[in-house]
């Protein structure tokens, strides 16, 4: 397929009605988020969904969250809870979905066969145009080929797709970086089912109660069955094999150094993933810093593009610093532990 790639802003009109077109006629249009870029068809037809799972490798049985540009979602679900009601007032258009039961126009396909639907209003306006302008919801996973560390950048994504969809648009980097927050809405709870820049206490401080699916919190091993069956998938993950080491940030660095060396004698290349406060003191290997641990968001928004950067460079074994995993560093180590396979050594 010959995919047309666009690097566009919020101002193209033309080109994101071109897209828009695409989307009509059941095409498949690469977008940007706020979050990562974004795989979109059209929501509400079937076939066009199906191309989706198709050009990702996606599995059948991970549902797809529908993107929406008005606030009325009344028409894709059964009913509206107030929780929900308060979360788009708070945080809408933003990172976080909601997963609300589903009304009958939405396809099967879209949600795998769940009786629930993930909806969610991104901020990006690029995003915003192209809905407006398709004039239906659009449904979309992150643009790229399943496995890999979701695209921030759209050369990410011409790396996973180029030559698999209609259309490529954009250009920015994605703001934040990482997958929106998923939570489950019910009358009397939110439940977080996948970790995200929305965080539970930004989710306590509107007056909601907040729970964490328990799955989420450690290693899959079948006996919770997490209730976002796409976080039971290897993710994110790089080629090298991944390990994360914990606890006191001096200890870490001599433990990595010592790694590094100890490899290096056995002709393998190691990547670190470090911090601006750590990476002068590594001696060898491929250091790259995510960014300063003083702000987590930009390591959150760093954190893919350098996953990416350590396959391109075709290191053997990645060590990374760990994170606390306090506010938005439980979604920035969800997506670390999953790159990793929940190799993680705490010292
Ligand atoms: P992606 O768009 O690639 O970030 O993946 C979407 C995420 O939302 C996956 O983890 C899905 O499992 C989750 N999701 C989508 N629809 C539902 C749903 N109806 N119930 C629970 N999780 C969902
Ligand atoms: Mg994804």
């Amino acid at each position: 397929m010959d995919t047309k790639v666009y690097y566009i802003d919020e101002h193209d009109d033309e080109i994101i009605k071109k897209a828009a077109e695409v989307i009509k006629n059941g095409g498949l249009v690469v977008f940007p988020t706020e979050t990562v870029y974004g795989l979109g068809a059209n929501a509400l037809d079937e076939n066009a969904c199906k191309k989706i799972f198709e050009a990702k490798g996606r599995p059948q049985d991970n549902p797809l969250i529908v993107h929406v540009a008005d606030f009325d979602i009344s028409k894709y679900v059964d009913y509206i809870p107030d929780n929900a009601k308060k979360i788009m007032e708070n945080f809408w258009p933003g990172p976080i979905t909601m997963v609300l039961k589903k009304s009958q126009i939405v396809p099967m396909l879209v949600t795998a066969n769940l009786d629930s639907v993930a909806i969610r209003m991104p901020s990006n306006k690029v995003a915003r145009k192209l809905i407006e302008y398709s004039n239906v919801p659009i449904a979309a996973p992150s643009a790229n080929i399943s496995g890999r560390p979701s695209p921030t950048t759209i050369e990410h994504t011409i790396e996973d797709l180029n030559g698999k969809v209609d259309m490529i648009i954009g250009g920015d980097k994605c703001e934040f970086g990482l997958e929106s927050t998923v939570v489950e809405v019910l009358d009397d709870k939110v439940t977080i089912l996948r970790p995200g820049a929305i965080t539970k206490d930004m989710l306590e401080e509107i007056g909601l109660t907040v729970d964490i699916d328990p799955a989420i919190l450690k290693k899959p091993d079948g006996s919770l069955k997490p209730k976002s069956p796409g976080m039971k998938y290897r993710h994110y993950a790089p080629k090298a094999d991944m390990t994360i080491i914990t606890g006191r940030i001096d200890r870490t660095v001599d433990y990595i150094n010592h790694k590094i060396n100890e490899l290096k004698m056995q002709g393998k290349m190691v990547g670190v993933l470090a911090t601006d406060e750590t990476k002068h003191l590594y001696n060898g290997g491929y250091i790259i810093s995510v960014g300063t641990r003083e702000k987590l968001g930009l390591i959150a928004a760093n954190l893919f593009d350098t996953l990416r950067e350590f396959d391109k460079i075709d290191v053997d074994y990645i060590y990374a610093e760990g994170f606390s995993e306090e506010g938005l560093g439980l979604a920035i180590m969800n997506r670390m532990k999953k790159a990793a396979s929940y190799n993680i050594i705490n010292l």
